[in-house]
């Protein structure tokens, strides 16, 4: 591309980022993306990969792959470190060296991370939910529970491995505790000898009124009632005042747990930190009606890092908002290069889902308040069709069709951690004999797939 266009720099390939470098694919402008890792990821399904229903894989893309056809563009896998307004560039570094990249416009995006509100002790026993590390390793707890509890003589004990604290009733607290009492309930239920994982205790405690509070009332109480059939107990106004290696403490009164999770708060990154710009509470930027951020019209914030209030609403932290917001900023830059006045920012609302678990979700599509199998199934749909790759989309359909069907998870591997030789090997023959099978089913339904699609080319 030519150095003679404008220099556009985009800090962050999630849902905004990716959505701002797509929407300036035909723009007369120079783009270079730079995100700390290399793929995009598709946080929505993040909890599927904790509970072992896909794997990581399926709801992540290569940045790189994603652009390949955009020529205009240059992808970077570095941090951004710090910004200097007044030579207009960016400072990115990678393990070896770091180097400015200098703008014309800049559009940050780096989403935000998880909050422990203070407590980041909390963070070793409690786990959050942000990234496919994390996804990995809450899986691994998980797992790792019922194998010990299997093992372990002392009842006390045993009861501690079956039991799991989620905290914080938000979408993906509720997501998480539904899909545990799942893979207890029909995955796990027929696996073990000395432990009947059906009896696994799953708590799902909210510091406020009720669970889901972004949801009307009434879906807020259809979800607990289906994650009460699914055996999840749900405990609202239990404010969490301590997590230790005992489990969670609600005052006076502590929870024995072995494994808690934690999905109580989000938090921007470090990063807005080094930008001089005023913070809320939680580190988001109070951007402009066009989204720029104050004082800096060619520097543009979109996504979770930033607070923007519409008709009195704060917009919430959510994929569509980020999307939105990638969109106008792109519009706006190219309003800018062909002259015209820029537009302001306004969010349209398609509506909002939640999932419970197999068959249960609620969904609030303005005044449409839908729950239970319906609901599930535009879910569903929903997520399938925004995932990003082809081959994700197969894969994760296989993968849900596999565990609808069969009550099986592929993707129910302990690692990161050393097992001891022979636990090893027993896991090892296990996901073999799975992989095959799913190998089998995929295949089969491929086969399926594509005989649909050859008699519908040859009609
Ligand atoms: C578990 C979970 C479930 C969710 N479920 C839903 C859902 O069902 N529906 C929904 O609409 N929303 C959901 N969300 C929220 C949604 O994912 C976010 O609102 C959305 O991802 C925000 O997009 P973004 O572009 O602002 O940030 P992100 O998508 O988080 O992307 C930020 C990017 O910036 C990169 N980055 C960060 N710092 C730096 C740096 N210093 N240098 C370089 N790169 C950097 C990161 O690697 C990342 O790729 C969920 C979020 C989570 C965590």
């Amino acid at each position: 591309m030519e150095n003679r266009f404008p220099h556009v720099v985009i800090i962050g390939a999630g849902f905004g980022g990716l959505t701002a470098a797509k929407s300036l694919k035909s723009a007369p402008v120079r783009v270079t993306i730079v995100d700390r890792t290399n793929h995009h990821l598709f946080q929505p399904l993040l909890y599927q990969v904790a509970m072992a229903g896909l794997s990581p894989a399926d709801i992540a893309s290569p940045i790189r792959s994603i652009l390949r056809k955009q020529r205009n563009t240059t992808v970077l896998l570095a941090e951004a470190t710090g910004v200097n307004y007044a030579e207009r560039s960016v400072s990115v570094r990678d393990d070896e060296r770091e180097e400015k990249l200098f703008y014309d416009y800049l559009v940050l995006a780096t989403g935000g991370k998880t909050s422990y509100f203070g407590h980041n002790e909390w963070e070793r026993i409690a786990p959050g939910l942000k990234d496919l590390d994390d996804a990995v390793e809450i899986r691994r707890r998980i797992l790792l529970a019922f194998e010990e509890a299997e093992k372990e003589h002392d009842p006390q004990r045993r009861k501690d491995l079956l039991t799991f604290v989620v905290v914080g009733g938000g979408p993906t607290g509720v997501e998480l505790a539904g899909a545990i009492a799942e893979l207890a309930r029909f995955v796990l239920a027929r696996d073990f000898r000395s432990i009947n994982p059906r009896s696994a205790e799953i708590l799902l405690l909210e510091g406020g009124p009720r669970i889901l509070p972004a949801f009307e009332p009434d879906l807020s109480e259809s979800a607990e009632l289906q994650l009460n059939g699914l055996g999840v107990n749900v405990r609202v106004n239990a404010q969490v005042t301590n997590i230790d290696g005992n489990g969670v403490y609600l005052g006076p009164e502590l929870i024995r747990s072995a494994t808690v999770i934690w999905s109580a708060g989000v938090n921007t990154t470090s990063f807005t930190m080094c930008l001089g710009v005023e913070l809320d509470r939680s580190g988001r930027i109070n951007v402009q009606p066009d989204l720029s951020i104050p004082n800096h019209p060619n520097v543009f914030a979109i996504g979770d890092m930033t607070r923007f209030f519409q008709d009195g609403k704060l917009l919430p932290g959510v994929s569509p908002v980020a999307i939105q917001m990638g969109r106008t900023v792109a519009r706006n830059i190219k309003y800018d290069l062909a002259g015209k006045p820029r537009k302001n920012f306004r969010y349209f609302d398609k509506g909002n889902m939640a999932t419970i678990g197999r068959k249960a979700a609620i969904a609030q599509i303005g005044s449409i308040h839908l729950s239970g199998f319906i609901a599930w199934v535009a879910w569903l749909m929903v997520h399938i069709f925004f995932l990003i790759g082809f081959r994700n989309r197969i894969a994760v359909l296989f993968n849900w069709a596999w565990s609808y069907f069969t009550y099986q998870r592929g993707a129910r591997l302990i690692t990161g951690r050393k097992v001891r030789e022979n636990t090893k090997q027993t896991k090892t023959n296990e996901t073999n004999e799975k992989t095959d099978k799913i190998s089998f089913v995929s295949l089969f339904f491929v086969c399926f797939v594509f005989s649909l699609l050859n008699s519908a080319s040859g009609t």
